[in-house]
């Protein structure tokens, strides 16, 4: 994702934005002499200093309850927006950066640069399980567990049509199914951030198109380099195919392992998932999908 990172004068414009929003709320109303302001840790503090700093009204209060607004940075995922409004309902909650000021990712001056601060948030986290980050063997965590995870998840900045360059020659003919058994896939479940992994069978029945076989497999690979569901996934490389190549049949069938469930004991150890997505032909032809099938067993 591009990122944007704001200055200081960039926030001080903003902050009289935001002041502006705030006495909006005053337009019926007389204005009290003095608004408290609670800044939600860690990016709200330094958003209220701010607007103390703009405008002498703004007093910055300890407590949220005594509070008149609840000030953010930015309503980001808008898990902390609903949080609060769901604990302090009566209270408006606010932020710097608005929802769809800017497209892509903001770094605020007082984050640092994107990957310092998700490498201090994985620091963090060393310390939230009890660790100790400054210890040798975890000084240079951080900056590996976030390069691991730009290649994890570096799936989302390919496209399926740009792999999937279809070849009209050699597809007189060829009308019978073509099955790439047991590619090896790994990825990441969107709940927990585990790993699952396993195979992906895929099948398709050209229509005058054909793909390299090699293509497929990089179709798995760009969805599996993303957060997933298993259901997704296998609908995700069903309906990539589908739409590149308008062949007469697509099946996956996807047999994977989740780390979540397993390490977690909420499923027996060993206990696989299997999903399938069938698509054409093989969805409305019963003797072809068994075929498919048979054929991947
Ligand atoms: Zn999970």
């Amino acid at each position: 994702m591009k990122k944007v990172y704001l200055t200081n004068a960039d926030c001080h414009n903003l902050a009289f934005s935001l002041s502006s929003r705030i006495m909006a709320f005053y337009t019926k109303i007389e204005p009290p002499k003095r608004i408290s302001i609670f800044g939600v840790p860690r990016g709200g503090v330094p958003v209220c200093y701010l607007l103390a700093s703009i405008k002498s009204i703004y007093l910055v209060v300890d407590d949220p309850e005594d509070a008149d607004f609840i000030i953010d940075d930015i309503i980001g995922s808008g898990d902390t927006y609903s949080l609060w409004s769901k604990n302090l309902p009566a209270i408006p909650f606010l932020s710097l950066v608005k929802p769809g000021d800017y497209p892509d990712w903001v770094v605020f001056p007082w984050e640092g640069d994107a990957e310092g601060s998700i490498e201090s948030n994985i620091t963090r986290l060393l310390q939230f399980i009890g660790e100790d980050p400054s210890r040798q063997g975890l000084q240079e965590t951080p900056k590996r567990v976030a390069k691991a995870w730009q290649h994890w998840t570096s799936g989302y900045s390919k496209k399926p049509e740009d792999i999937l360059k279809v070849f009209e020659d050699g597809a007189d003919g060829c009308d019978e199914m073509v099955i790439i058994k047991n590619i090896p896939f790994y990825t990441h479940c969107e709940h927990h951030l585990a790993p699952f992994f396993g195979t992906a069978s895929v099948t398709y029945i050209p229509d005058g198109k054909i793909v390299g076989l090699s293509k497929i497999s990089r179709i798995v690979d760009i969805f599996s380099r993303r957060l997933q569901v298993q259901e997704r996934l296998t609908n995700q490389i069903a309906d990539a195919l589908n739409d590149t190549l308008h062949p007469k049949g697509v099946g996956v069938v996807i047999t994977a392992r989740h780390l979540c469930m397993e390490s977690r004991g909420i499923c027996q150890q060993g206990h696989s998932t299997v999903t399938s997505a069938l698509r054409g032909v093989l969805k409305e032809n019963p003797s072809a999908r068994a075929e498919f099938l048979e054929l991947i067993k």
